[in-house]
C-alpha cells in the first residue's frame, strides 16, 4: 500500500516568487510550488493538497487560519496516513503549538515544514525539507504504526517537538531549535529517530479535535524599569483573562511592593498569570529565589520550561474549552501535549 500524504499549503517563503516589479517575494499557488520538485514524485506516495486561497506570509497568520488547518487534518483523518502543512517560518512555533493542544488524541503524523529560500530558487532548501517532510509523514514503525504520532516542525537537520520549538534565526538553514527538549529526529544521510523522546501514545481513541480558541490572552514582559503606571494599565485591558508574564531566570520578578500588590489585585480580579522564562533554555522554578516565590504566593501559575509560543497558545485552548479560571490554572501546570516538564527544585 502506497503511503498516503495530505498536504495542506498555507503559503510562507517556501512557495513565494519574486515581485518583478517591487523585487518583494510574495505567496504564489501551489501548482508551482510542485511543478519545482519533479522529484517529489520517486516517492512514489499517494499525495493529495489543500491549499489556503490566497496562500499567506505566516505573519498574517491568525486564530481563523489555525482552525481551517486544524478542519483540514480532522476532516481527512482517516483517509490518510499522515499530514504536511507548508508554512511560513515566522510563525510556525504558534501554529505547531496550537495545532498540538487543538488535536487533541492526535495519533498520525503532522510535520509542518517550509524554508528560507523559496523553492524556485537554485540554493533552496525547500525542496530537502518537503521532501523529508513527506518522508517522515509515511514513516512506518516495523509493527505498520506510524512513526511520530504528534504535531512536529522538520526543518533542515532536525525534527522538533512542535510546543517545543522556536524560531532561532532568520537566515540560517537550521531557523528552529527546541532548547529545552531533544529533537525527534536528527536528518543526515538517513533520518535517525530518537524513540525514547518521541511521543508514545497507543489509546486507540479517536481524534478528539477542539476548535475554538479564546484571545483574550496576551504578554507582558519584565524588563528593569517597567513602571506601575504602565503594568497596571497592561493588567487591566478590557476583557483580559490570562496574561503570560515573561519573568527573569528561573521565574523571577521585582520583590518591590507596588509590583506584587499590582500582580495580586490582577490574580483576584480573576486574571489568570502564568510565569515563563525570559531565559532560552531552562525553565521556572518558583521557590528558588524571593522574586519567584512572591510571584507564587500572589497566585501566578508556573510555566515551567514551556516556550512562549506553546504558553500563549495553550491558555487560548484552556480558555477556548470554556474552563473556569481554577481549571485553567491546574491544566496550565500540567502537560497536555509534551510541550513541559515539571524542572525539580535544585537545592
Ligand atoms: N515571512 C515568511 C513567512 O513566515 C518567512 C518564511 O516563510 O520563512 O511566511
Amino acid at each position: 500500500m502506497k503511503p498516503h500524504i495530505l498536504i495542506v499549503y498555507t503559503g510562507g517563503t517556501i512557495g513565494m516568487i519574486e515581485d518583478p516589479e517591487t523585487k518583494a517575494l510574495r505567496p504564489f499557488d501551489f501548482t508551482h510550488l510542485m511543478e519545482n520538485v519533479p522529484k517529489i514524485r520517486m516517492l512514489d506516495y499517494d499525495i493529495d493538497n489543500i491549499q489556503f486561497h490566497p496562500p499567506i506570509d505566516s505573519s498574517d497568520m491568525d486564530v481563523s487560519h489555525w482552525q481551517t488547518i486544524a478542519h483540514s487534518i480532522a476532516d481527512n483523518y482517516d483517509a490518510y496516513d499522515g499530514f504536511v502543512v507548508l508554512h511560513g517560518t515566522d510563525t510556525m512555533a504558534y501554529t505547531a503549538s496550537a495545532l498540538s493542544f487543538m488535536l487533541g488524541n492526535l495519533c498520525k503524523p503532522v510535520i509542518i515544514t517550509g524554508s528560507q529560500l523559496p523553492i524556485g530558487e537554485v540554493r533552496t532548501d525547500g525542496e530537502e525539507n518537503l521532501i523529508t517532510a513527506l518522508q517522515i509523514a509515511a514513516a512506518r514503525n516495523v509493527s505498520g504504526s506510524p512513526t511520530v504520532r504528534e504535531v512536529a516542525i522538520l526543518f533542515e537537520n532536525y525534527l522538533w517537538r512542535g510546543n517545543r520549538a522556536t524560531k532561532r534565526s532568520a537566515d540560517n538553514f537550521n531557523a528552529f531549535k527546541s532548547n529545552n527538549y531533544p529533537a525527534l529526529a536528527k536528518i543526515g544521510l538517513g533520518i535517525t529517530f530518537d524513540f525514547d523522546a518521541l511521543r508514545k501514545i497507543h489509546n486507540g481513541m479517536p481524534l478528539d479535535p477542539n476548535f475554538e480558541l479564546d484571545t483574550h490572552v496576551m504578554p507582558i514582559d519584565l524588563f528593569p524599569g517597567l513602571n506601575e503606571h504602565l503594568l497596571r494599565y497592561q493588567l487591566a485591558a478590557p476583557d483580559v483573562r490570562g496574561v503570560v508574564l515573561r519573568t527573569y531566570g528561573a521565574g523571577n520578578g521585582p520583590t518591590g511592593g507596588w509590583f506584587i500588590d499590582a500582580i495580586r489585585e490582577a490574580v483576584d480580579r480573576g486574571v489568570v498569570i502564568l510565569n515563563v522564562t525570559q531565559c532560552v533554555n531552562g525553565g521556572v522554578q518558583t521557590s528558588r529565589y524571593m522574586g519567584g516565590d512572591y510571584l507564587r504566593a500572589a497566585g501566578v501559575v508556573s510555566g515551567h520550561d514551556m516556550t512562549f509560543e506553546a504558553a500563549i497558545t495553550k491558555m487560548m485552548y484552556l480558555f477556548g474549552l470554556g474552563l473556569d479560571a481554577d481549571e485553567v490554572k491546574r491544566r496550565l501546570g500540567v502537560s497536555i501535549a509534551g510541550e513541559l516538564t515539571v524542572i525539580p527544585h535544585r537545592k
